[in-house]
């Protein structure tokens, strides 16, 4: 807790020349900053007859709520799944590397592994706010192991497992305790799926839709037992069928709860998802829309052929391949890439390719008062760009994490 009278005493910094992000519109205000926090400048003009004690010129640059990362496996040659006695450090490091994209705020991702992995590395991945150390952790994402055995893509076959033997307890059994845990992607398919998605959201933990092969139908059920996201859209599913379109018909789906509306995740690389399928997918629900990396541990290695795990992995631009073939091996794509090629491909407003890596994934954590949203109260977690939406530089809680070679003085 922060005590009202320490934030009174703080210093008030206000981002002159700049366009920001706020209520779906950019807008030529300055951004007020109090103890970590974004300040409303008339509260501060007349009741406390104050101004800034500090002004930062912006430059023109456009400050949008700092990138929030749902999918993320790993990067910079680490892998989140491997359960070292070290994965802190693992974290920390992807953590304060990705800061230069953007990204203030993100869920590590373990993809399907057998349960003595989980049981070590889940305790290792804490919540934890961001700063300069790097962004913040908002809990981890478990995508498996209650996945399709058909549409497993990448993961291994031999630790995929099912609910039907003992349903929620089954995923205590094999994730362990929960408490660091935010999102589980899983296959609504599978037997007794509807107890496991009531008991997750009981928990308040996001139940995410992928790696399957339901129809819609077994879909919409889903969601109307709690579940609010769709992992990958079209990556892992079965293809869109006008007479059963699957888990990709939740989109326009009018057997919804009153109310509320699916949000889906979608690898805007220019490689995992073709850009008339982004296209399809944003016109028929771009508030829905929330753009992920899924980014593998090839994810900053540059140019080359690199050794991960078991792998080998050959970096060719924006795109990882298992080395000596064409086979896609992940990933790669930052998340201020997505971002462009998100807006280049679909033609949107800046406004929502913006909101797409930012406000979109808090409402899906239920963070939208606290993250993805510059209005006042909000955790002051920015990012300043230019107008071609490169990064300049980073902020967590008012202070600056990052900030580009050329932006420096
Ligand atoms: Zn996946």
């Amino acid at each position: 807790m922060r005590d009202a009278q320490g934030e009174g005493r703080a210093p008030v910094l206000q981002f002159t020349n700049c366009r920001i992000l706020r209520g779906r519109a950019l807008l030529r205000e300055d951004l007020w900053v109090r103890g970590g926090r974004i300040l409303d400048p008339e509260k501060l003009f007349f009741e406390e007859r104050r101004m800034a004690d500090e002004q930062r010129d912006c430059g023109g640059c456009i400050l949008a709520p700092g990138f929030i990362d749902v999918q993320i496996n790993g990067g910079f040659g680490v892998d989140f799944s491997q359960a070292t006695e070290d994965v802190g450090s693992g974290v920390a490091l992807v953590a304060q590397r990705i800061l230069s994209h953007g990204v203030t705020s993100f869920c590590p991702t373990l993809v399907t592994s057998p349960p003595e992995v989980y049981h070590k590395v889940l305790p290792q991945i804490p919540v934890k706010s961001g700063g300069p150390h790097g962004a913040g952790v908002l809990g981890v994402h478990l995508e498996g192991p209650f996945i399709s055995r058909e549409k497993r893509g990448a993961h291994p076959e031999a630790h995929l497992r099912s609910f039907e033997a003992n349903a929620f307890h089954d995923v205590l059994a094999t994730y362990g305790p929960l408490d660091n845990v935010r999102i589980v992607t899983l296959a609504p398919e599978l037997g007794r799926s509807h107890e496991v998605i009531q008991a997750l959201t009981a928990r308040g933990i996001c139940v995410s839709l992928g790696h399957s092969v339901a129809d819609l139908q077994a879909a919409e059920e889903a969601v109307q037992n709690g579940a609010t996201f769709i992992t990958h859209l079209f990556n892992a599913m079965l293809p869109f069928h006008h007479r059963d379109p699957g888990i990709v018909g939740l989109l326009t789906s009018d057997r919804l709860p009153p109310g509320r509306h699916i949000f889906y995740g979608m690898i805007a690389d220019g490689t995992h998802t073709n850009p008339a399928a982004l296209r399809i997918a944003h016109r028929a629900h771009p508030q829905g829309l929330v753009l992920v990396t899924d980014a593998v541990p090839a994810l900053g290695l540059g140019n080359g052929r690199h050794t991960l795990g078991q792998q080998e992995v050959e970096v060719d631009g924006l795109t990882a391949y298992v080395a000596g073939t064409k086979t896609l091996s992940g990933s790669i794509a930052p998340m201020d890439v997505c971002v462009r090629h998100f807006l280049q491909a679909t033609g949107c407003s800046v406004e929502l390719a913006l909101e797409a890596a930012s406000l979109h994934p808090a409402q899906l954590l239920g963070l939208e008062k606290h993250k993805g949203t510059l209005d006042f109260g909000a955790d002051a977690d920015f990012v300043v760009l230019d107008d071609s939406l490169h990064v300049r530089a980073t902020y967590i809680s008012g202070e600056l994490v990052w900030q580009a070679e050329e932006a420096r003085q």
